[in-house]
């Protein structure tokens, strides 16, 4: 019998600190959205299990009556290029297990994992006008340094998923270890772990969220801020891209420095291109843009539905 039920894909992103979950419509509709800790979630001894149970509960309190179409789950780490698996994560002790088939098997809808910085960037896409051709490229700061390349009309992905690692980029001379077990990676020094630790060291008379209000100007946020413009602009040196979109909790902040930014990466950007007319955006909504993105490419990717490059 033909039902008149309401329609959702479930979108789940989790990050390094949070996992924020909604259901979305098939007009992009968000509902039910929740954020929680992703420690009050993920079992990391049984990360899929873990995973099932709060999908479960979230299906249960929200979507008892209605059908659920797919579930696509976006995770801070390398994810296969078949999207089932999470290969490596820096910041959450998830690797090298299957992700997706067992959730589709518990559910018996479609689910797809995939880069949580991909789907910020496939959510920024689909509010914009975006050509064919262009080069867009996302940088997102939050607990470490997130990298998304759209190029020919897709996420770059390269021979197993790895691509756009910008944030394990070695830094020759620097010695400092990274979670991935690399020394001297970007990360180690341009990420929001860094911001900690330069808050604890130097800075602790004031709350962490007013770090940039009282403290831009200081010898260590000013090379904090050049530490993020340097692997940005060299990205931008090898790609001349169309749109460079900057997003993360850490330039969320309350008065992060943009225009300091902006002037440090246009410092090291090859002249005169691509630093002439570099268009620079901000993504402004990054609490519920990685939910909604992660459902977003389900229904344009994966649903059947229109794709939402236009
Ligand atoms: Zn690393």
């Amino acid at each position: 019998m033909e039902t008149n039920k309401m329609k959702y894909v479930i979108g789940v992103d989790i990050g390094g600190t949070h996992l924020r979950v909604g259901a979305v419509t098939p007009d992009k509709e968000l509902h039910f959205f929740e954020k929680k800790k992703i420690a009050d979630i993920l079992d990391n001894l049984h990360p899929v299990e873990s995973l099932i149970q709060f999908l479960d509960g979230f299906i249960q309190a929200n979507l008892g009556n209605s059908d659920v179409l797919g579930i696509g789950m976006g995770f801070p780490s390398v994810v296969s290029k078949d999207k089932k698996r999470v290969l490596a994560t820096t910041n959450l002790n998830i690797n090298d297990i299957n992700i997706a088939d067992p959730i589709q098997e518990y559910f018996r809808v479609p689910v797809v994992i995939e880069n949580d910085v991909n789907h910020l960037l496939h959510y920024e896409i689909s509010q914009r006008s975006v050509l064919n051709d262009e080069i867009i490229l996302g940088f997102y700061i939050g607990t470490g340094f997130g990298n998304s390349i759209y190029i020919n009309n897709r996420f770059l992905d390269g021979k197993n998923g790895a691509a756009g690692e910008l944030g394990h980029i070695p830094v020759l001379g620097d010695e400092a270890v990274c979670q991935c077990g690399n020394t001297g990676c970007i990360e180690t020094y341009a990420s929001g772990k860094t911001l900690v630790l330069l808050h604890q060291e130097y800075f602790s008379d004031v709350p962490f969220e007013d770090v940039f209000t009282k403290y831009a100007n200081s010898e260590h946020i000013v090379k904090f801020i050049k530490s993020l413009a340097v692997p940005i602009a060299t990205e931008i040196n090898i790609f001349d891209p169309h749109l460079v979109m900057i997003g993360g909790g850490v330039v969320g902040m309350k008065d992060f420095p943009k225009r300091q930014l902006e002037n440090e990466i246009i410092r090291y950007c090859r002249k005169p291109y691509p630093a002439n007319g570099l268009v620079i955006e901000y993504a402004e909504d990054t609490n519920a843009a990685g939910v909604l993105g992660a459902a977003t490419n389900l229904y344009d990717n994966y649903i059947g539905k229109s794709i939402s490059t236009r």
